[in-house]
């Protein structure tokens, strides 16, 4: 039985990855922080007592030591990671020093214990930022626009340096923005789904929105842990951009979700003070290296990902029963194309 270790379970591609691996017959240990926080995603997935859960702590190299002398894993998906963007301008020198030395030090714990074990980093299209040529491809110069996106760069040159000095099998996946139910309700897509909901029972309420003219590469969370697993399984250890391949309009996502809910879009309000510091136009990747080399099949256009967040967050939230009848009526069909 393979043993794969994943921090960062608690978070929503923890939770599918863990699905995934369990799936696969892994034995799958799960690191987290603190042993009394809700897994709100295992428990959702109805993994929880599948998965063997371990306290580790990321900053320590030694506790990450111990940890792989005591499971001798297989495979490490690194997912663990300060991963808004908007909070690493609050707390920028945690989040830069959290998801940089974490990785050093799960790759310095591999180089000592065992350079067989396989790493994987989950890295970030926010890496590249300020981009002139699209599509982003993995080789496309790096220009971040964030503490979040520098402590991504940073974390990716370092596996690229332990791959070609130690010859560890380290790769990382740069992944461009992907949804799911378990995504947190901070983040755009997410956000803009359960509040719309709510709108929907409170006449009164309007949505509060950033900059809406931005493009953005949206895919499907549970599609894009298959490509991590993939990625452990390539003999040779290489690094891969893993996205939908074309960008979508934040205000064709809003207009959509409030077509599909029955919404006026009248209220929607944008208030400047959410927008970012620093914004780029629009963004996306290619990941045709991924579909062939590794065999990753991605299909999902993002307004049929929409449609099957929007049902699944209705039959979640139990005061919006009254929208049931939306579902049995299938999808809305697309509004903006
Ligand atoms: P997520 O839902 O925000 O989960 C983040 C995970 O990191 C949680 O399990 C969290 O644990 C853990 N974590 C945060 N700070 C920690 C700390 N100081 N010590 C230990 N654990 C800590 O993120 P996700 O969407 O699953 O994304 C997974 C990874 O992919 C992240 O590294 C993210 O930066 C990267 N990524 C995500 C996307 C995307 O669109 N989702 C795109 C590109 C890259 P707690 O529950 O204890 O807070």
């Amino acid at each position: 039985m393979k043993v794969a270790i994943i921090t960062g379970i608690s978070g929503q591609d923890g939770a599918y990855l863990a699905q995934l691996l369990l799936s696969k017959g892994y034995k799958v240990v799960g690191v987290v922080r603190d042993l009394n926080r809700k897994l709100h995603g295992l428990e959702y997935l109805g993994i929880r007592d599948q998965v063997t859960l371990e306290l580790c702590d990321l900053w320590e190299q030694a506790s990450i030591l111990r940890l792989l002398v005591k499971y001798k894993p297989d495979e490490i998906y690194n997912l663990a990671a300060q991963s808004s963007v908007g909070l690493s301008f609050e707390y920028p020198i945690e989040t830069i020093k959290f998801n940089f030395v974490s990785v050093l030090n799960f790759l310095e714990a591999i180089r000592l214990h065992d350079k067989n074990t396989r790493f994987y980093q989950a890295s970030s299209s926010e890496m590249y930022g300020m981009v002139s040529d699209l599509p982003v491809r993995i080789n496309s110069p790096m220009h971040p626009l964030s503490p979040y996106a520098i402590s991504k760069a940073s974390a990716f040159w370092m596996i690229v340096n332990y791959r070609e000095a130690y010859k560890l099998h380290c790769c990382t996946g740069v992944l461009f923005n992907h949804e799911s139910y378990l995504r947190s309700s901070n983040f755009f897509v997410k956000k803009v789904i359960v509040e719309a909901i709510k709108m929907t029972s409170n006449p009164d309420m309007v949505l509060r929105v950033g900059n809406l003219h931005v493009r953005r590469d949206f895919g499907y969370s549970p599609k894009y842990v298959e490509a991590m697993w993939l990625m452990q399984q390539n003999p040779v250890a290489k690094d891969y951009v893993i996205c939908s391949g074309t960008s979508i309009l934040l205000e064709d996502i809003v207009h959509h979700i409030f077509h599909r809910l029955g919404l006026d879009t009248g209220k929607i309000v944008v208030d400047k003070n959410l927008s970012r510091l620093t914004d780029i136009e629009d963004i996306y990747g290619d990941n045709r290296e991924a579909v062939s080399d590794l065999g990753w099949d991605y299909n999902l256009d993002f307004y049929q990902v929409l449609d099957m967040l929007i049902d699944e967050e209705i039959r979640n939230t139990p005061d919006a029963q009254h929208l049931a009848a939306r579902l049995s009526e299938g999808p809305a069909g697309h509004f903006f194309h």
